[in-house]
């Protein structure tokens, strides 16, 4: 669902991105057009202004000739045609056709020689009504009928008032055309002077207007489009404006611009109109269309490559990932998490987890190398891909740590399959040539909706559980040993906490002889747990010795009683020797005197009152024990042999390490009563008194066990018959009360 969403984020973004480039483009090519349209329509205006200039100066110039012309006419009293030859040679200069003089009449004398009659002409009449005109394009009817110019001014009387007759010089339009032929757009633009009704008057040469007479008529023939365009020009011709825009001529849009053509002072208003073909500006843009294609083209097939190759990676890193996640990297199986997985996916869970290891890998590893080491956990994952049935799952979790997953009801059935492997795992220390490869296994019946994890914890515990056995290689899941293991956990963690806040409490059990004289004390610990219960040593001494805190915890307390000691000592009491219990695990510590000696030395005390009982089982094993015995005594302790009898060790050893005391076990005293037990008894308590030793005698809960051990000369008597461990202040009154009870006696 994540990635499905991921995924659409990102076409999303991709595709945004390629609208945004085409955007920006398609943004930069129309800034292109709109500017080289603005270019357009600035030359337009610019060759407009020039034809303007032209026509303007070249009509000025004949206007005024014939304005001085006709003063000279009226002021001229003869015949007007007798004045007339004067002029020809200005004709020339003038570039006119010719130059004539027509009557109130209409007759006509040219400087060219021609006679007739032009009182039909419009410009005839207009001159005679006093006014100034310049005519279309007409064909001359005097000489070669050739389209020609009229430009006439009315001849007045000497005062000024009435017309005589009308001026006229005749101008070829094609003379007249040069002045609009200025040459842009690689000439495709083209000039044309109209009337501003729209009558055209004059075109460029290349114009392709050509016999067109009115220009608003010619755009609305060309397409009714062009409507709008022609009523705005229109409008802007009648009240004198400039203008531009575009229209449809001969099926190809066209730019123009239109502007005022003063060409006399006055009624007369013409219009130059410029105007270039679109296909201008499509030749103009079509370079650039090219090169902005040309990038747009490069820019996609780029984007398109970043794209795949972006797809292309990520997919790559997908799968790269996906691997990682669910492939184990040394076996290149399935790993946990493809594990769990696949258990999810499947409908019936009803089986049993298996968790599998080897005995001691480490050591294996360390000693045969870690590429040994790998060998033979791939080796080990081959096997048991080999003997996978259908329906059973596997997978390396890390380290020597395998899962197995085997459907079904039976326990016969998982235990043949785990001696099966058993056998065939312990056969590869003869194909590899490594030390006994051992492995131990830990088997989970899976419980209704137990998750994969869950069912591997518990299957992994059981495996633990195997772990310290060596008679078996594997183990059914036992809740109870769980709840061990979690209590076990829970110890652990709060041992810091404990000695911190000091809530391990110190007992003290009073050692006492038949006449109730207290001669001293065992210290026994007892912890004070958070809800204010008292858990007994048996619940946590077993595991502190397994995990080494045993010799905080040893010190703590030894630490505690000398503090103890130190406090009635001060108090002016008399001391009595406390025993301490110094576990094996103690032992072990190369500074153990040291520091026992510092802490008897730090409270000022003699080392005679904190004495130190080993158990006996403590000399099992450890080669150093003699001279460490020899070390405790050299700085003045004395040492306690305890729970003899329990720890196997031969009688010799009670020579050689010359123990101060033995205290013989509960389990020796139980027998008090019976023939055999009490001989056993005597025999001991014999060979400790030749070895010079003195005896403590433990455990003692009646009468009879008491007074057998005063016969045999015990030298105190440890044991319920007296008194339970005690806290301290009941432990201080118990004795107040057993020497009050001496001092009566
Ligand atoms: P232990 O050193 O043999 O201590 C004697 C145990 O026998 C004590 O058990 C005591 O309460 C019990 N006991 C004494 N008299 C009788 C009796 O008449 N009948 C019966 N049934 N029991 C009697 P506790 O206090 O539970 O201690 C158990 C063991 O825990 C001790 O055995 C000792 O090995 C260990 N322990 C206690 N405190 C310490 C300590 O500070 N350090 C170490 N390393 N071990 C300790
Ligand atoms: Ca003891
Ligand atoms: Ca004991």
């Amino acid at each position: 669902m994540k990635n499905r969403r991921e995924s659409g984020i990102r076409l999303v973004v991709i595709l945004l991105t390629a609208l945004l480039i085409l955007g920006a483009t398609i943004r930069c090519f129309n800034r292109t057009k709109t500017g080289l349209e603005e270019e357009i329509q600035n030359t337009l205006r610019d060759v407009a202004q020039q034809n303007v200039m032209a026509v303007q100066n070249e009509i000025k110039g004949k206007y005024n000739l014939l304005v001085s012309i006709a003063e000279e006419l009226r002021d001229y009293s003869g015949k007007k045609e007798d004045i007339l030859s004067n002029w020809k040679a200005v004709t020339g200069v003038y570039h006119l056709k010719r130059l004539g003089y027509a009557n109130a009449d209409g007759t006509v004398h040219t400087t060219d020689g021609f006679e007739g009659n032009l009182s039909f002409r419009d410009f005839f009449k207009m001159g005679m009504n006093g006014e100034v005109e310049i005519t279309d394009a007409l064909t001359d009817t005097l000489g070669i009928p050739e389209k020609i110019n009229v430009f006439s001014v009315p001849v007045y009387e000497r005062n000024n008032k009435d017309v005589q007759g009308v001026l006229f010089a005749t101008y070829r339009t094609a003379k007249f055309r040069d002045s609009l032929d200025i040459t842009f757009f690689e000439n495709q633009g083209y000039s044309c002077i109209v009337k501003k009704d729209g009558a055209v008057i004059l075109d460029a040469s290349n114009s392709p207007l050509e016999g067109a007479e009115n220009i608003f008529d010619t755009m609305m023939e060309a397409d009714e489009k062009n409507r709008n365009t022609a009523d705005n020009m229109l409008h802007d011709m009648r009240t004198g404006g400039t203008g531009e825009g575009s229209c449809l001529l001969d099926g190809e849009e066209q730019y123009f611009y239109y502007t005022p053509l003063n060409v006399v002072e006055g009624n007369v208003e013409w219009y130059m109109l410029t105007v270039v073909p679109s296909s201008v500006l499509t030749e103009r843009i079509r370079p650039i269309l090219t090169d902005v294609g040309r990038f747009l083209a490069v820019l996609i097939v780029g984007v398109d490559l970043m794209v795949f190759f972006y797809l292309y990676s990520y997919r790559k890193q997908k799968q790269e990932l996906v691997r990682l996640a669910y492939v184990d990297n040394l076996t290149q199986g399935d790993n946990f998490a493809c594990f769990c997985k696949k258990m999810e996916a499947r409908d019936a869970k009803q089986g049993f987890m298996v968790a599998l290891g080897i005995r001691d890998f480490g050591f294996i590893n360390d000693t045969c190398g870690l590429k040994k080491g790998d060998e033979i956990l791939k080796a080990m994952w081959e096997i048991l891909q080999k003997n996978i049935q259908s329906g059973e799952l596997s997978a390396r979790i890390g380290g020597d740590d395998f899962i197995l997953f085997v459907p079904g009801e039976r326990e016969e059935r998982i235990l043949e399959k785990v001696h099966q492997l058993d056998e065939k795992i312990r056969l590869l220390a003869y194909q590899l040539s490594v030390p006994a490869i051992v492995p131990y296994f830990g088997i989970y019946r899976i419980q209704g909706k137990d998750t994969a994890e869950k069912a591997y914890g518990f299957a992994s515990l059981a495996r633990h559980l195997v772990k310290e056995r060596q008679d078996e290689s594997y183990a059914f899941y036992n809740e109870e040993e769980r709840k061990r293991l979690v209590e076990d956990h829970r110890m652990e963690s709060e041992f810091d906490d404990s000695i911190e806040h000091r809530r391990f409490e110190v007992w003290y059990q009073p050692k006492c002889t038949m006449n109730n004289r207290v001669v001293g004390s065992e210290a026994l610990v007892r912890w004070r747990d958070k809800d204010g219960a008292l858990v007994p040593p048996f619940r946590f001494i077993p595991l502190f010795e397994k995990n080494g805190m045993i010799s905080r915890l040893d010190e703590y307390v030894f630490e505690a009683v000398c503090m103890q000691q130190k406090a009635w000592k001060d108090e002016g009491k008399q001391l009595l020797p406390i025993s301490v219990n110094i576990s094996r695990v103690s032992l072990y510590y190369p500074d153990v005197v040291e520091k026992y000696q510092k802490i008897v030395q730090k409270y000022g005390l003699d080392p005679d009152m904190v004495q130190l009982e080993i158990t006996e089982s403590a000399l099992i094993g450890n080669d150093g024990i003699t001279s460490l015995v020899k070390s405790f005594h050299k700085a003045g302790f004395k040492l306690l042999l305890d729970d003899f009898g329990t720890g196997n060790s031969s009688l010799s050893s009670l020579n050689m390490m010359c123990f101060d005391t033995l205290k013989i076990d509960k389990s020796f005293v139980d027998h008090v009563g019976e023939e055999k037990g009490e001989t056993l008894l005597s025999y001991i308590v014999n060979l400790a008194r030749n070895f010079g030793m003195s005896i403590t005698a433990e455990g003692v809960e009646t009468e009879a066990q008491a007074e057998f051990l005063d016969k045999l000369h015990c030298d105190d008597i440890q044991g319920y018959y007296f008194s339970k461990p005690l806290p301290c202040q009941e432990y201080e009154e118990y004795v107040k009360k057993a020497s009050a009870l001496e001092i009566n006696a």
